[in-house]
């Protein structure tokens, strides 16, 4: 019998669900307010403060798909322009783009930190450019300092995707609040959740008064304030917005897990680094430790296997991770892997070959704050035993 197959399967990526957040979602539902309400602009208000950002800074949304979406078609660029980002990112990045009806350029990232390499960005500028989207891949700030300045060199709008960075630091500043709009994640295995998620925060209120509109159909005044209790107010549709609100049902959930962020920050901190040191001796790749100055967010814990060295394939490593019933991630394969990509754009993985190489040996390790010591400890006996034997 293979070891550990007789054990519980361990969830990738499952969220630490506390009783907190089962009384506000029940206590949410004898309120029969369940759309977007009072929990709602609570969460936003809780969420601004913990980015050290006004309200008027931050739009709760469905999604980080469609905060990245109402960004990019907030940040007013005109259509055919292009956006630079890197190909080692999740497909929505690059879909934003699309769909705001921008054309995604690709720049490699830096095989170190798995991050865009600001050399790259510059080299893929063209006198189409007219924005970046950086991706703090991991939890790992990308080169804000870097990117900012090619950013005002050549007058581009910057969106940060911050899907896996909500407790990211650079230099003293959170991310998200760099760029003209950053875009979190409250998808059910991010850092916080809400089932589903996400959160639009600007620099500049005007952008965020935009989203806001275009995340609700267009219209001029939410739904909260035409059907509270000071009379009916006609809505204005001033332009053709999505529907890509948040619930007061997800905000529910998002308010106590945000409560505690800092607490679940520690734990996965402690994981990410008995992993490091129980992983030294092997041979395989290990995440790069955190840049001075900085703090990463610890969203991903990420080991490269490479075939030559350890004598099994990535694929047939996470079969294997899986038999031994621990679910496992890959975080990502590139970009231009994907046929849609191949074929409309006509990319090739080979021309970004660091995010290539990166994604075809890349797996991610279970890193909720929800996993045992002892879980942890199984994790690291079934990566010890399968890429220990070269
Ligand atoms: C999860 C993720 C997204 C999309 O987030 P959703 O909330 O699921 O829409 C976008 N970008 C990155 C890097 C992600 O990891």
């Amino acid at each position: 019998m293979i070891k550990g197959s007789d054990q519980p399967f361990l969830i990738f990526g499952s969220p630490l669900i506390e009783q907190a957040e089962i009384d506000e979602v029940a206590a949410c539902m004898e309120s029969a307010w369940l759309g977007t309400g009072p929990r709602v602009a609570r969460f936003e208000r809780d969420f601004a403060a913990y980015q050290g950002l006004q309200p008027s800074q931050v739009a709760a949304v469905n999604s980080c798909t469609a905060a990245l979406h109402v960004s990019m078609v907030a940040s007013g660029i005109e259509a055919g322009s292009e956006v630079i980002t890197t190909p080692m990112t999740f497909c929505a990045s690059v879909n934003a783009i699309i769909h705001a009806g921008l054309t995604p350029v690709l720049a490699d990232v830096d095989p170190a930190t798995q991050n865009i390499d600001p050399a790259a960005i510059e080299a893929a500028i063209t006198p189409r450019t007219r924005a970046i989207l950086p991706v703090h891949f991991a939890g790992r700030p990308c080169k804000m300092d870097a990117i900012m300045a090619i950013a005002r060199k050549h007058d581009l709008m910057v969106i940060e995707d911050c899907a896996h960075a909500i407790e990211t630091t650079y230099h003293g500043r959170k991310a998200g609040t760099f760029g003209d709009f950053g875009c979190f994640s409250f998808y059910a295995t991010k850092n916080v959740v809400t089932g589903e998620g996400g959160m639009i925060t600007g620099r500049d209120e005007a952008h965020i008064a935009r989203a806001k509109v275009l995340a609700l159909h267009g219209m001029s005044k939410d739904a909260w304030h035409r059907f509270g209790d000071q009379g009916y107010k006609h809505y204005q549709v001033v332009e053709a917005g999505f529907k890509y609100n948040m619930m007061d049902l997800q905000a529910a959930i998002g308010i106590h897990q945000l409560a505690r962020v800092e607490r679940n920050w520690q734990r996965r901190e402690t994981i990410w680094n008995r992993y490091l040191e129980a992983f030294t001796d092997l041979p395989i790749g290990l995440p790069a430790p955190p840049a001075p100055g900085t703090r990463h967010a610890y969203h991903l814990f990420t080991i490269m296997i490479d075939e030559a060295r350890c004598g099994i394939s990535r694929d047939a490593f996470l079969d294997a991770m899986n038999a031994r019933r621990i679910g496992t991630g890959v975080h990502y394969l590139s970009v231009p892997e994907h046929p849609y990509y191949q074929q409309r754009h006509g990319w090739k993985p080979e021309q970004w070959p660091n995010a290539m190489r990166l994604g075809r040996q890349t797996v991610s390790l279970p890193l909720s704050p929800k996993l045992t010591d002892a879980d942890v400890e199984r994790v690291i006996a079934a990566v010890s035993a399968l890429a220990g034997g070269c």
